[in-house]
């Protein structure tokens, strides 16, 4: 069985939710029983939404809902965190994880790529 990352997220709306399951349908069922970790709750079923993100990477990580966002963030499930400690600089801003394996805000990144 293939594990693959995905992003979960209500129609509509940007906020959203990271998982790791074998198919949609698991990937739902995870998204659906963790819901307030990452939905309102008003949220229902029919508005729970998932999509694949072909090029995580989550062999390290268990199956299951992924409650820690900056493991999510380096397995690629997010491309960015927002209102996140940086762990360059201790700010709290957008964080992202670039191609480099460089994780920190944007003028962390910056700082690096100089
Ligand atoms: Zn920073």
């Amino acid at each position: 069985m293939m594990k693959r990352g995905y992003f979960l997220f209500k129609a509509g709306e940007d906020c959203g939710g990271a998982v790791v399951a074998t198919s949609v349908k698991e990937a739902k069922r995870f998204a659906w029983a963790n819901k307030e970790e990452w939905c309102d709750p008003y949220c229902e079923y029919t508005d729970v939404r998932v999509r694949w993100v072909r090029d995580s990477k989550v062999d390290n990580l268990p199956i299951g809902y992924v409650s820690d966002l900056m493991a999510a963030l380096k397995a690629g499930i997010y491309g960015y965190v927002i209102e996140a400690e940086c762990p360059e600089c201790k700010d709290q801003d957008t964080v992202v994880y670039n191609e480099n394996g460089f994780m920190g805000c944007s003028n962390c990144v910056k700082k690096g790529e100089l």
